[in-house]
């Protein structure tokens, strides 16, 4: 039986870094080994001198909207979902080929139209495309009168069948969104909760009722589903915790109760910072005596950026980004994903993020954590043998130049990933002579 053998590298397992010497033997599709002794090699066997770089679990976005760009710099108003479906399949066929080749070998869907995340992943398991594993998410269930409703100014997000956008309003209207999308194979339903997030202030109230949630996550959890929801308020991370949804995305209002109630949840946290910190860089450099907020433009948006508005936001930001070290320290698990493909954000540029989590206090072995073993926690059923470098486990493995547990930066090079490994399959390999 063929076998890829890693030797003379540092082994970061996920957790921690390994002690010197440890060698990692992959024999088809899992980790077989991991260990101090050097395994005896045959000359079917490729073993692979890491030469002092590091092996690592593949890495997990936990946020990702594969249909979201190409991108467009700061002037993405559409999210690329102005396109008809057959365009949007090959901008997503391209989005998981920049994110494979960077090292993440699994993403959890963050909302899609046209089934995008359903079609990703059969055509990455048939080999049409390169790609992580998907755990595909639905549309984006709105109810009636939220900031994203397709019939409220942002049409193009929810044209009849076809858009971002599901209205759903009510327990029944609920319940047969997710079962239908489910049905279509969606492994994750994703709720609107609450407004704001990035760009916008966040307001204390939420679009989604405590039943509407609960009956979101019932009828998911009853098919095998995970929920996820956009909850930057206060009480909607409450209600959402509460109600047993899975991914907590953005929580940027999250506070001690919050926390007890998505540990008391085992809850996954999303905070995707990477859009915040890209919005409000760019928000200070605009001059607003020149006319309307370039992002968007085009859109009349009565209530547009003011600089009141725009205070608020960098308050808000603030306390997000100063909560982040007492998520770690609770005990929170974190995970990495954003808006990519929205407005500056474009795709493969993830390890981006990572960095803002470093400069606001948080350790760079610690994101890692983030990026593998949390991430894979977050896959749930779909995650369980994933994430971590360990005997029996699948090999998602990946090669990096330098070391990521000091420096996350070193991954922002796609050059210094040098090997990916998925399920023990090559899908990138620069070490190859
Ligand atoms: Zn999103």
């Amino acid at each position: 039986m063929a076998r890829t053998i890693f030797t003379n590298g540092r082994v970061f397992d996920g957790s921690e870094v390994r002690s010197g010497g440890t060698t990692v033997v992959v024999e088809d599709r899992r980790i077989v080994s991991v260990g101090k002794t050097d395994a005896k090699t045959t000359k079917a066997d490729r073993v692979v001198d890491l030469g002092g770089r590091t092996l690592m679990p593949g890495m997990v976005q936990c946020h990702f909207h594969s249909g979201f760009g190409p991108d467009a710099g700061n002037a993405s108003p559409y999210l690329g979902l102005n396109m008809p479906p057959a365009y949007l399949g090959m901008v997503a066929a391209k989005n998981a080929q920049l994110a494979i080749d960077v090292g993440v070998t699994s993403m959890i869907g963050s909302s899609n139209g046209d089934l995008l995340d359903v079609s990703l992943k059969e055509a990455i398991l048939l080999g049409l495309t390169r790609g992580p594993r998907v755990v595909p998410c639905t549309r984006e269930m709105v109810t009636s009168g939220d900031a994203a409703d397709g019939d409220n100014r942002a049409w193009f997000m929810g044209v009849q069948n076809h858009g971002l956008i599901r209205r759903v309003d009510g327990v029944e209207s609920i319940r047969q969104a997710v079962r239908e999308e489910v049905g279509r194979g969606c492994e994750v339903v994703k709720l609107s909760i609450s407004n704001g997030h990035g760009s916008m202030p966040i307001p204390d109230w939420n679009y989604f009722t405590k039943e509407e949630v609960e009956v979101a996550v019932d009828t998911a959890h009853n098919l095998g589903a995970l929920v996820r929801a956009h909850c930057p308020s206060r009480s909607g991370i409450l209600m959402a915790a509460r109600a047993g949804v899975d991914l907590i995305d953005h929580a940027d209002m999250i506070d001690e109760e919050g926390i007890e109630a998505v540990l008391a949840a085992d809850a996954t946290v999303v905070p995707s910072c990477l859009w915040s910190e890209r919005f409000m860089t760019f928000a200070q450099s605009w001059d607003y005596a020149n006319g309307p907020f370039p992002i968007n433009d085009g859109f009349p948006r009565p209530q547009w950026q003011t600089a009141e508005r725009l205070a608020q936001i960098q308050r808000e930001y603030e306390y997000t980004a100063s909560m982040l070290p007492r998520l770690v320290e609770a005990g929170v698990r974190c995970v990495l994903g954003d808006d990519y493909g929205f407005a500056m954000m474009p795709h493969g540029d993830y390890a981006s993020e990572m960095a803002v989590y470093v400069k606001h206090g948080i350790e760079p072995i610690e994101v890692m954590r983030w990026a593998t073993r949390n991430g894979a926690q977050a896959m749930g059923r779909h995650g369980t043998e994933l994430g971590r470098i360990e005997a029996g486990l699948l090999a998602d493995l990946v090669v990096v130049e330098g070391d990521p547990t000091v420096d996350v930066s070193v991954l922002h090079d796609p050059a210094n990933v040098k090997l990916v490994l998925k399920d023990g399959a090559v899908q990138k390999d620069l070490l190859a002579s």
